[in-house]
């Protein structure tokens, strides 16, 4: 908010002084339909669009011909950055991590060295403020990387002072529904939901006895004891009813029939993970052949205690893998799917900000703020305690906040910017407003693609306006970081058919809408992309048509290429979606009514009375004194609009627009996926 008004008080002098920043010609009457004259206003420089430019770290810019994009190389794209007029950008995790996207930290104080040293990220963050460039690091709280040391410390033996820094279980059931676990302790009205649990790796090996009771009638159950002499592989290679024990590096070894629906294997035992009773031992996972706990339940086992056998005959995903007795286990939430990330451990909500845990990575936020960063996006915020719906993320985040801000106050004499992820609808993200001051709202890009999809613009901006009165009802001076698609999503263009004119129409909505637009880099020149077949295909390289691209994957589809061109070639280009986002990035930095304005409903194409324009997507930006007319046309065919509104001032058009005039009669004809907006 304070930067709001400092920008508020800018303009107000800037206005002053030039009498306005957007002052187009008045165009002539027409009695026949002409193509709309467009007159960008002069810019005066200053950035007031909060345009925020997301990019991933290893795909964006490779300096050094190493095939990663790195520091130096976004240093030498800042001017780039700059022509799409943002005034921010959001780094991907920028710590070491064995993955590729950075997600599993292994330690938040320094730099990945394979993107630069930290001098190579201070010349990165001065040569963006010099541009007035503001860097968000993504910082990952919900959980850190397995080999992070402190997760190392904290599995290495059980008296350690990091074992206070995840959490920790030999039986999770039991110890969550005995309110032992705050974190997971308040999960939904059903009481429990104990997620994925995974052995801390000091799974005990040696020579084990599992015996398979597969009486017909009941559920199969495990038992295992300790000792006696391993079996030679059994010879019978039949598969029809036949038992499997799977473990290790993928180690599938049938089990002995005794008879009486009961089998029996003795193996010299070695598994990191834990083992897998299985009915087929096909390399892929049939449903239906897969047993071991159920998801969330206690995967523990106890020597010579049968163990009832959990399948799904829908899903693999709810089975999880069996604990040799004795085994370790540790806690991560189901939603991730992965034994890389390990949930970090900040206790009771109400006592979280004297967590060990807690105190470590606002201690280590503090290197980043000695860097001059600005901000942080924050990953995945409601899996941080285990119900999305209660109170205790927003108060956590609000204690998260608070102690990193007082930091940055102390050395920058304003407040932070911090924005997080709740990858849900907006009616779930809303309470988050009471602990952040920024959030992503996910349901604007997939309102906005079930509206392009369907061709239908009319209740677009009704829907949008709702959603930000109730953002306010939690934060007056909330921000809504609106956005199309991001590295967790289908590329916007995919999911509107591959039609560039769709791509156009989404970015032209994104940025001519309220709120906070991030720019997820690559959609300024209309990429392709789906996840299926691996994340990467929607983290395509930047074609910048020079030595720059990277090559960190050998997942990438040409055809996105093929599509797109390059940066050289798009920017000599005047039709181009990359041309179209300059133009677009430098009005809403120019007008404020863009650029912080509130939208209004039409009082003419709207869902109560705008039946005929069912396809349009009409509403006004204001600001002080400035009104704008904003149009999209969804549809796929050409519309003519009757408007009592003046049509005289044309700042942006893209796709034919064309207007005509009698007296003070204005009609608009806009062809299908066109845009226009109008100073009134
Ligand atoms: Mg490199």
């Amino acid at each position: 908010m304070r930067r709001k008004i400092i920008l508020f008080l800018t303009l107000a002098v800037t206005l002053f002084a030039t009498g306005s920043s957007c002052n187009p010609p008045v165009n002539p009457d027409t009695k026949e339909f002409k193509d709309v004259m467009t007159f960008p206003p002069q810019w005066d420089g200053t950035k007031r669009g909060d345009i925020t430019y997301q990019l991933l770290v290893y795909s964006f810019a490779d300096s050094d011909g190493d095939g990663w994009g790195d520091f130096r190389g976004i240093t030498d794209k800042l001017d780039y950055i700059q022509s799409l007029g943002a005034s921010a950008i959001w780094l991907s995790p920028i710590h070491p991590s064995a993955s590729y996207h950075g997600y599993d930290v292994e330690d938040y104080s320094i730099t990945n060295p394979r993107f630069g040293t930290m001098a190579d990220f201070r010349q990165l963050v001065s040569e963006a403020h010099k541009r007035n460039i503001r860097i968000y690091l993504d910082y990952v709280i919900n959980h850190s990387g397995v080999n992070h040391p402190w997760f190392k410390a904290a599995t290495s033996s059980m008296d350690n002072p990091y074992r206070d820094y995840y959490i920790f279980s030999d039986d999770p059931q039991k110890d969550i529904t005995a309110g032992k676990i705050p974190m997971i302790g308040t999960e939904g009205s059903g009481g429990y939901d104990g997620g994925q649990w995974f052995p801390t790796g000091t799974m005990p090996s040696g020579i084990y006895k599992f015996i398979l009771n597969w009486g017909s009638g009941k559920a199969p159950t495990v038992t295992v004891s300790g000792g006696g002499t391993p079996d030679v592989d059994n010879p019978d290679q039949s598969t029809e009813g036949a038992k499997y024990l799977y473990y290790g590096d993928g180690v599938c070894k049938k089990f002995y029939s005794k008879g009486n629906d009961v089998y029996e294997l003795t193996v010299d035992f070695s598994s990191s993970w834990g083992f897998l009773v299985r009915t087929s031992n096909s390399t892929s996972w049939p449903l239906g052949t897969k047993y071991g706990a159920q998801q969330g339940s206690s995967a523990q086992l106890t020597f010579d205690v049968p163990f009832t056998l959990y399948t799904d005959y829908n899903s693999n995903d709810n089975i999880q893998d069996l604990a040799i007795p004795g085994a370790n286990m540790y806690y991560f939430h189901s939603h991730f799917w992965t034994d890389w990330f390990a949930d970090l451990n900040y206790g009771s909500v109400s006592t979280a900000e004297n967590s060990p845990a807690f105190k470590a990575i606002v201690e280590d936020a503090q290197i980043w703020i000695d860097a001059g960063i600005d901000g942080f996006r924050l990953d995945a915020v409601k899996h941080i305690y285990h119900n999305e719906t209660s109170e205790e993320n927003p108060q956590f985040l609000k204690k998260f906040y608070d102690a990193v801000n007082s930091r940055f106050r102390a050395k920058n004499g304003r407040d932070i910017y911090m924005v997080g992820e709740v990858f849900s609808d907006w009616d779930r993200v809303a309470p988050y407003y009471k602990g952040l001051p920024a959030l992503f709202d996910f349901s604007f890009w997939w309102r906005m693609n079930a509206d392009i999809n369907q061709g239908m613009g009319l209740s677009f901006a009704d829907a949008t306006i709702s959603t930000h009165e109730t953002f306010r009802s939690y934060r007056s001076d909330y921000i809504a970081a609106t956005k199309l698609s991001n590295h967790d999503e289908n590329r916007a263009r995919s999911e509107l058919g591959g039609s560039l004119s769709k791509a156009k129409l989404a970015g032209a909505i994104l940025l001519s809408s309220q709120g906070s637009p991030y720019i997820y880099y690559g959609e300024e020149l209309g990429y392709t992309g789906t996840k299926t077949g691996g994340d990467e295909y929607v983290r395509t390289p930047m074609y910048w048509g020079d030595r720059y691209v990277t090559s960190y994957t050998d997942k990438i589809d040409p055809a996105v290429e093929a599509a797109v061109g390059s940066v050289v070639s798009q920017e000599a280009d005047a039709s181009s979606i990359l041309t179209m986002y300059r133009q677009l990035g430098r009005l809403r930095n120019t007008c404020p009514a863009l650029a912080t304005g509130k939208m209004e409903r039409h009082p003419v194409i709207n869902p109560q009375t705008g039946g005929i324009y069912s396809q349009v997507a009409a509403w006004y930006m204001i600001e002080g004194n400035q009104k704008l007319l904003v149009l999209h046309n969804l549809g796929q065919s050409e519309i003519i609009i009757s408007l009592s509104d003046s049509l005289d001032k044309p700042l942006f058009a893209n796709g034919r627009v064309q207007s005509k005039k009698e007296k003070e009669h204005f009609q608009l004809k806009m062809e299908g996926y066109s845009s226009a907006i109008f100073e009134l």
